[in-house]
């Protein structure tokens, strides 16, 4: 299906409201019938209804079905965050006694469902280095149902050979699921490598100009029906009207805002890779990154996260780099308008702090919308602090 007509014009019946260019927020909890059977029908199969806006709302419906489309999926549900977009599958596809395979170092909340929250439940899981098929044919057990990946992650951003896995997962009857955040759909589109189920934190590129928090699911109406008919509507981390009503605007201008983040990284990594006061700068687009050919096959292009490293990696070096920053903003999350860091230090406790792992001195820096110049003058004053 062509872009343009995805963004600008699928799902949107105008002549339901009154031709308007932008949709209506269908800001009503629940709908009406005339007769008892319409009624009827309606509850006995909440998929495709208006009935209730916990499952259905048509300003959400417009959203479901772009979404789906940018990613070549038969369906989409969305939800009230992207870890709810994570949980919820993964709680609908798992049962007692259970194991999953899931890469090492997902999004952290992604981490926390695995060790802490479904081992409640008798499900375990094991993390692996995902860069190496071998490793995931090594982990899988008899009572293996899930094979979890996120590619590539949003700090050291290691890749997995998308569509080798799921092949292999198909051989096995075992089921795949990928968080494609980091990409979006225009930049890789897992569904056609054949893995099941894509999940997305919509707070961020779709959004993109944070202002809502939101995640989106994507895979066959078969499975997204099962995980609606009850896990999503038991747990009912639904989206608003509202909400959904933003990710379309953000919808609207995606492809423009992608491909600036793009050009823009491109830049500033380039310019820091060059600079006296820089050891490492990791995105999987820089010449030179670990898995380029794989980046290169799988991806269309590459997001706007990217992690670098000073010379001297000390906690003092790190914290007077990012104190003096004063236009990129530290704070979490990405994808919107504006330019952040967040360095590793910020997320471990300083006793914990181990100047030998590469990980504990990585500064993550998300490139937004600003002029690339702005953003190499601010980076260029701080990193002249440090001298
Ligand atoms: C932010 C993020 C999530 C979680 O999304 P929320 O919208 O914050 O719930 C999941 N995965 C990745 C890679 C993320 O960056």
């Amino acid at each position: 299906m062509n872009i343009s007509y995805i963004l600008n014009e699928l799902g949107e019946d105008r002549d339901t409201y009154f031709n308007a260019i932008a949709p209506p927020i269908v800001q009503s909890s629940n709908f009406t019938f005339n007769t008892v059977n319409a009624f009827r029908d309606a509850l006995s199969d909440e998929y495709d209804a208006n009935l209730y806006s916990r499952g259905n709302n048509p300003t959400i419906n417009i959203l479901r079905k772009k979404l789906a489309a940018l990613d070549g999926a038969e369906d989409a549900l969305v939800f009230g965050s992207g870890i709810a977009a994570i949980a919820i599958p993964v709680i609908s596809l798992l049962q007692q006694g259970d194991h999953v395979v899931c890469v090492e170092n997902p999004y952290s909340w992604t981490i926390k469902l695995f060790t802490k929250l479904l081992p409640r439940f008798g499900v375990t899981c094991t993390f692996i280095n995902g860069t190496e098929l071998q490793n995931f044919e090594d982990a899988l057990q008899p009572n293996t149902k899930l094979i979890y990946l996120e590619s590539p992650n949003t700090f050291s951003y290691e890749l997995q050979d998308l569509a080798a896995i799921a092949q292999l997962a198909k051989s096995k009857g075992l089921l795949t699921m990928v968080d494609n955040s980091y990409c979006s759909p225009l930049y890789q589109q897992p569904i056609k490598l054949g893995i099941d189920l894509v999940a997305q934190s919509a707070t961020k590129y779709i959004g993109g100009h944070s202002d809502v928090v939101a995640g989106v699911l994507t895979g066959s109406r078969a499975l997204l029906k099962k995980i609606f008919e009850l896990e999503y509507m038991n747990i009912g981390a639904s989206m608003a009207p509202q909400s959904a009503w933003l990710l379309i605007r953000g919808l609207r201008t995606l492809p423009l805002r992608l491909q600036r983040s793009f050009e823009s990284t491109k830049v500033i990594t380039n310019w820091l890779q060059n600079h006296t006061a820089i050891d490492k700068v990791i995105w999987p687009f820089l010449p030179g990154f670990k898995q380029a050919e794989l980046a290169q096959k799988q991806m269309q292009g590459c997001g706007g996260l990217f992690s670098f490293t000073l010379k001297d990696g000390s906690v003092q070096k790190i914290e007077n780099f990012c104190n003096s920053l004063q236009h990129i903003l530290m704070a979490v999350s990405w994808g919107g308008h504006e330019s952040l860091v967040i360095p590793a230090i910020a997320t471990i406790k300083a006793e914990d702090f181990d100047a030998g792992n590469i990980r504990h001195q990585l500064i993550r820096m998300y490139v937004g919308l600003e002029e690339p110049e702005y953003l190499i003058e601010d980076l260029e004053q701080a990193l002249n602090k440090l001298a």
